[in-house]
C-alpha cells in the first residue's frame, strides 16, 4: 500500500534527516516509526502526505507516486493526527471532525451524520459532545476528536506523529486499547510515530526500528524484533526486558493451556478431594461449580477433623492465579505470580474453565514461538 524507496530528506541546512530508508507497508496494517529523539520519524510521516518534499527517492501510495499528485488531493486521502491535536479552538467538535467532508462540498446532513457515526465510534456520545468547543474537552478526548477528524472522509491511509505523547499514562492505556479496537472496525493503513517502543510493542504490526541519522535500523513484526533484535543499538532500545515484552504480543491460545491433572468438584467431601489431589501429586487444585471456575482448594485444608462431612465448597479459596481467554502470556505470568497454586487457570467469558499454565509450561510455550 504505502513504498519507501531509497528515500533521502538533506534540509536546506545540509542536516540529513532520513537516509535512503526503503519500506513496504502492507495495506490494513499498523506500522510503527520508533526511535530516539531526532532520528527522522516525523519528517518520513511528513513526506508521505508532501508536506516535505524528498530530496531523493520515491514514495508511492498504491502503486502511485505521490509527487505525480496534487498535494492538496493527497491529503485529503490521508488523514493526519498530530500530538497537539490542532483542533480549531474556535470551532464545534462538529465542525473540526466535519472540516474535510466541507472542503469536499459534501451536503450538511451527510456532514452530520458522518460526524455523529465518528463521535460514537470513537467513543464520545454524538448528543453529548458534538456541541462543546476544544477547551470543554480533556486531553483525551481532544484526541479522540482529531482522531475522528482524520477519519472523516474515510480516507484509505492514516498519519499519526506521536498522538497519545501528551496524555497521562492511564488514559494513555486506555486510548490505546480503544485505537486497536477502532482499526478492527475501519481497517485503515496506519503509519504511526512514537518513541516509546511499549506503545510500538502494543499497537504494531510491524515496527520499523530508527536510528539517528534517519537509518532504518530493523523492520519487522514485535515478535521479530523482540527475539532477535539483530544489532547492540536495537537491543539496547527495545531494553533487556526483551523477554518480558515478547510474552506481551503471545496471545494465549486453547494450544497453551495444559488439562489440570486434577480438578475438584464443589460437592466432593474433602477426605475424596485429597485423595484425588494425592493421586495425582498436587497440593493445590482448581474448584469448579457446574464447569465453572471458582477457587483453589489447597491439601492443607483438607487435614483436620470432619474431613469426611466438610465439603469442597466450604475450604476452597478465591484464586487470584486465573486469567481470561484472549489475553497474553505477559498476563499469564502477571497472574501466576500472585498465588502459591504454582499454575494459572485460564478461563473464557462465562468463567469455564479451559485448563491451565504452569510456570514450565509458560516457559516452554514462550520458547516453542519464538523458535
Ligand atoms: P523525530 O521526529 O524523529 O524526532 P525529525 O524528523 O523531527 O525527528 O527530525 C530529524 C532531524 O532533522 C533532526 O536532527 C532535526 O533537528 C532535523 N530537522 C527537522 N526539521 C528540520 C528543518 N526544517 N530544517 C533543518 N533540520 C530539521
Ligand atoms: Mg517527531
Amino acid at each position: 500500500m504505502i513504498t519507501l524507496d531509497q528515500v533521502t530528506k538533506r534540509y536546506d541546512n545540509g542536516q540529513v534527516a532520513v537516509r535512503a530508508l526503503s519500506l513496504e507497508i502492507p495495506e490494513g496494517e499498523i506500522c510503527m516509526l520508533v526511535g530516539p529523539s531526532g532520528c527522522g520519524k516525523t519528517t518520513t510521516m511528513r513526506m508521505v502526505n508532501r508536506l516535505i518534499e524528498p530530496t531523493s527517492g520515491r514514495i508511492l501510495l498504491d502503486g502511485e507516486d505521490v509527487t505525480d499528485v496534487d498535494p492538496v488531493g493527497l491529503r485529503r486521502r490521508i488523514g493526519y493526527v498530530i500530538q497537539q491535536v490542532g483542533l480549531f479552538p474556535h470551532q464545534t467538535v462538529t465542525d473540526n471532525v466535519g472540516t474535510v467532508p466541507g472542503l469536499l462540498g459534501w451536503d450538511k446532513a451527510r456532514i452530520r451524520a458522518r460526524t455523529e457515526e465518528l463521535l460514537d465510534l470513537v467513543g464520545l456520545p454524538a448528543e453529548e459532545y458534538r456541541d462543546r468547543y476544544p477547551h470543554q474537552l480533556s486531553g483525551g478526548q481532544r484526541q479522540r476528536v482529531g482522531v475522528a477528524r482524520a477519519l472523516a472522509a474515510d480516507p484509505p491511509v492514516l498519519l499519526m506523529d506521536e498522538p497519545f505523547g501528551a496524555i497521562d499514562p492511564i488514559s494513555r492505556d486506555r486510548l490505546q486499547q480503544e485505537f486497536l479496537r477502532l482499526q478492527e472496525t475501519v481497517r485503515k493503513t496506519i503509519v504511526f510515530v512514537t518513541h516509546d517502543i511499549n506503545e510500538a510493542v502494543t499497537l504494531g504490526d510491524r515496527i520499523a526500528v530508527m536510528a539517528v541519522g534517519g537509518e532504518l535500523a530493523r523492520y519487522g513484526t514485535p515478535g521479530d524484533i523482540l527475539d532477535d533484535p539483530g544489532s547492540d543499538f536495537v537491543a539496547d532500545f527495545v531494553g533487556a526486558d526483551r523477554g518480558l515484552k515478547r510474552l506481551d504480543v503471545m496471545p494465549i491460545d486453547r494450544d497453551a493451556v495444559e488439562e489440570p491433572a486434577v480438578v475438584l468438584d464443589v460437592g466432593l467431601t474433602l477426605v475424596e478431594a485429597r485423595r484425588q489431589l494425592d493421586a495425582a501429586g498436587w497440593v493445590h487444585a482448581p474448584v469448579l461449580a457446574d464447569g465453572r471456575l471458582v477457587g483453589v482448594l489447597r491439601r492443607s485444608a483438607t487435614e483436620g477433623d470432619g474431613a469426611s462431612s466438610t465439603t469442597v465448597s466450604e475450604a476452597a479459596v478465591a484464586l487470584d492465579a486465573r486469567v481470561g481467554e484472549g489475553h497474553t502470556l505477559r498476563d499469564a505470568f502477571a497472574a501466576l505470580l500472585l498465588d502459591d497454586a504454582g499454575w494459572v487457570a485460564v478461563v473464557d467469558a462465562d468463567e469455564h474453565l479451559l485448563g491451565v499454565i504452569s510456570a514450565e509450561r509458560l516457559h516452554e510455550v514462550a520458547r516453542r514461538r519464538a523458535a
